[in-house]
Order: structure tokens, then sequence, then C-alpha cells
């Protein structure tokens, strides 16, 4: 927490339900406390049935923003009077912001915290070059299929184990994506220049998820958006196989910059290890 906070400060936080393991107050106050900012960040956690009550009673600028989490991603975009494209395109948000007049302006960080970790852990890696394949159908997979549609990527392979959820957000994104089977994984990822686990598979506690990483061009990069444990089945398969791969801490890093910058009106500061907090944090070491 901020020492240097004062009547004046800013105040923004994340709103989840757990929030209690959410590694965004360590990682947001780390960045005040290194730029010497008059701010706060703080988790809420409100009911489920509480969310509305808790955005609405914010309205006026009580608070500056909050980072939204599960399960509240898409309430927040239903509740919000100015939805960015973002989004839109993702069907939720993870960033609301309070204006003094009253209104609620929503956006979706997840994308651009996704191709950042793209950026920093397989430096080079073009999205318009090939098929990028994502498996799961859920809020997150329809924010990476939305985000690398927006980047440019030529097609965009969603599987998932209901397919049916897989054709909706086809549906709902257009042309450029097809929606298939897991079982189909085979012959989605030949020609594949990326392949992002956005399933919940893979979480400590829960089982692997079992697909042909070695069906993959040797060019191709792997992403887990799971970094409990940061090293997943998955990626390890994925480094077994010779393929760069990009872990899902990367990604949440990636999303609180921007959420830092439309909060507090500076970007974070450079040189605060905020990775190696995070890992602290969750009790594990770096990748080796
Ligand atoms: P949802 O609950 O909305 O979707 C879960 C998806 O996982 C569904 O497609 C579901 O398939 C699939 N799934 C679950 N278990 C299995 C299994 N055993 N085998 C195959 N498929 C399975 O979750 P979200 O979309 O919100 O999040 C997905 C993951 O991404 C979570 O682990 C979340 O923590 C992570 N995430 C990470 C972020 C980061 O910054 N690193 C940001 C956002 C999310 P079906 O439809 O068939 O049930």
């Amino acid at each position: 927490m901020s020492s240097s906070l004062t009547g004046a400060g800013l105040v923004a936080g994340v709103v989840g339900a757990p929030v209690r393991h959410s590694l965004s107050p360590i990682i947001h106050n780390a960045w005040i406390a290194a730029a010497g900012l008059d701010a706060v960040y703080v988790p809420f956690s409100p009911s489920e049935a509480g969310f509305a009550a808790l955005v609405t009673g914010f309205r006026g600028g009580a608070i500056r923003g909050l980072n939204v989490t599960l399960p509240f991603k898409e309430e927040a975009l239903a509740l919000a009077d100015t939805p960015s494209a973002a989004a839109q395109a993702a069907g939720a948000a993870n960033l609301l912001l309070f204006e003094a007049d009253g209104g609620i302006i929503a956006d979706n960080t997840d994308g651009a915290g996704l191709l950042a970790a793209f950026a920093s852990q397989a430096p080079g890696f073009d999205p318009t070059a090939a098929p990028v394949v994502i498996l799961g159908a859920g809020g997150a997979a329809r924010g990476a299929a939305a985000a690398f549609l927006a980047a440019g990527a030529p097609e965009v392979r969603i599987l998932n184990r209901t397919v049916a959820r897989a054709e909706t957000i086809a549906l709902s994104l257009g042309g450029r994506v097809a929606a298939l089977g897991l079982d189909a994984a085979e012959q989605a990822f030949a020609g594949a220049g990326a392949v992002i686990n956005a399933t919940s598979a893979g979480l400590t506690g829960q089982g692997a998820l079992e697909v042909p990483i070695a069906a993959t061009p040797a060019s191709c990069v792997v992403m887990d958006m799971v970094y409990k444990p940061l090293q997943t089945p998955f990626l390890a398969q994925a480094e077994a196989e010779g393929r760069r791969t990009v872990d899902g801490l990367a990604m949440l890093i990636g999303q609180a910059v921007p959420s830092f910058t439309a909060f507090f009106g500076v970007r974070p500061p450079a040189g605060v290890d905020v990775r190696a907090l995070a890992l602290k944090t969750l009790g594990l070491n770096e990748r080796i």
C-alpha cells in the first residue's frame, strides 16, 4: 500500500468473487509506490447479486475506476454507458472508469495484455502471418479471438469441448473465425502460427488438456492463459516439443499496464519487477 496517501488520493481497485487471490493489488500498488503517486488500489468482493449496486454507487467518480474479474466481466459491460470497441468485440469489460459527470466507460485490456505477452516472451511473433488456434469458448477465448482479429490474424480457429459455444463466438465475430470440436485439433494445428489455451483445464487441481501439440509447425508459439501453475502441463508439453511458449502471468501483467495508465494518467514506472513480486506471492519460481 502507498505510504503517501492523502485525502486527495486517487482510488482504484479490482472487483471479483472471489478476489482474495487476485495479484492486481500487488502489481498496481508496487507501481503506485515506485511512481510516488498519491493513490491506492484496493480489492472489492461483493456478493454475485451485489455487483450492480457497487458499480452504481461509484457513479460520479467516488473512485477513479475498477478492474473487473470473474464472474462480473459481462455484467460490467452491460452496466457501462460508453463501451470501447475492444470491450464490445470481447463481449466483456475488465476495466471500468467512473467519470465526474456520472458516466461509466467500459474497456477491455485483456486482448492488449495477450498481445503484449506474445511481444515480450515470443519476440518477432507476427499475428498476421498464420492462423491462430484458440482452445476454449468462454469469455477469455472470445476476447482473445477478437484481439487477434483486430491484430490482423488471417484466420482464428476456435476449438471447444462444447462446439455450440465456439459456433456462437464465430457467428458473432464473423467470417474469419472457424468453430470446431477439440477432436479436430490435429487438422486445426496444421499451419498454425499460435495455439492458445483459453480453457480452465490445467489449473492446479484440474485435469490437463490433452491435445497433439506435435501437429503444430515447429515455428508455432504456444500460450496458456492459466498461470497457476506457471508451467502448466500444456506448456511443458509444448516445450518438450521444442515450441516457443508464452505464459498467463505475462498476460496478466500485460493487461495491468493500460489499466494503470487509464486510472492514474501515467504509465507504470520502469524498473519495478512486478513479475518477481507476483511469482513470490504465488509461491512460485521463474520457469527454467
Ligand atoms: P469460462 O469458465 O468462461 O470458460 C471455460 C472454458 O474452459 C470453456 O470453453 C470450457 O469448455 C473449457 N473447459 C473447462 N474444463 C475443460 C476440460 N477439462 N477440457 C476441455 N475444456 C475445458 O472461463 P474464462 O473464459 O473466463 O477463462 C478461461 C481461463 O483463462 C481461466 O483459467 C482463466 O483463469 C484464464 N484467464 C487468464 C487471464 C490472464 O490474464 N492470464 C485472463 C482471463 C482469463 P465447455 O464450454 O465445453 O464447458
